[in-house]
């Protein structure tokens, strides 16, 4: 996608911080950082969502950000890591290119979790009965 901004930092057309590429995948670190060590992993070939993109797509994608979650675990030393993937406006995603956060997190950090828990309701058994058949 030549409009896309991913896809140019895919193509080294824009700089980014790369810190790993393989044939299939590019890691490189936000720009705008929830904390330091804040990465983005994309793929090469353009998908605005995960929906895009076939199992084995995904599973190059989940291979790279395995690749550097433990090589940001080794630098840094963080306490936990967070691993997020917005697809969406609804659900938060900015740049219409696929792109896992990783991110490193200590305690106390003020990093908030995105939705507030709830108790489920009797709705629950019939929700999952439709994910179950549409398998
Ligand atoms: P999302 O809200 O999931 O779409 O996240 C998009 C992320 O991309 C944000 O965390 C931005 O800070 C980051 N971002 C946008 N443009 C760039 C860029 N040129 N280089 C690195 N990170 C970027
Ligand atoms: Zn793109």
């Amino acid at each position: 996608m030549s409009d896309c901004i991913f896809c140019k930092i895919a193509a080294k057309d824009i700089k980014s911080a790369t810190v790993y590429e393989d044939e299939t995948a590019i890691a490189f670190m936000d720009v705008n950082p929830a904390s330091p060590g804040h990465t983005l992993v994309i793929p090469k070939k353009h998908a605005q969502t995960i929906s895009e993109m076939s199992a084995d797509e995904l599973g190059n994608l989940f291979r790279a950000v395995s690749k550097v979650a433990a090589a940001i675990k080794k630098a840094l030393n963080p306490e936990g890591i967070n691993i997020l993937q917005n697809n969406g406006s609804a659900a938060g995603q900015v740049v219409p290119h696929v792109h896992v956060h990783i991110i490193p997190r200590k305690s106390g950090d003020g990093l908030l979790t995105p939705w507030k828990p709830q108790p489920a309701g009797d709705e629950l058994a019939e929700i999952a009965a439709r994910i179950k058949s549409a398998l």
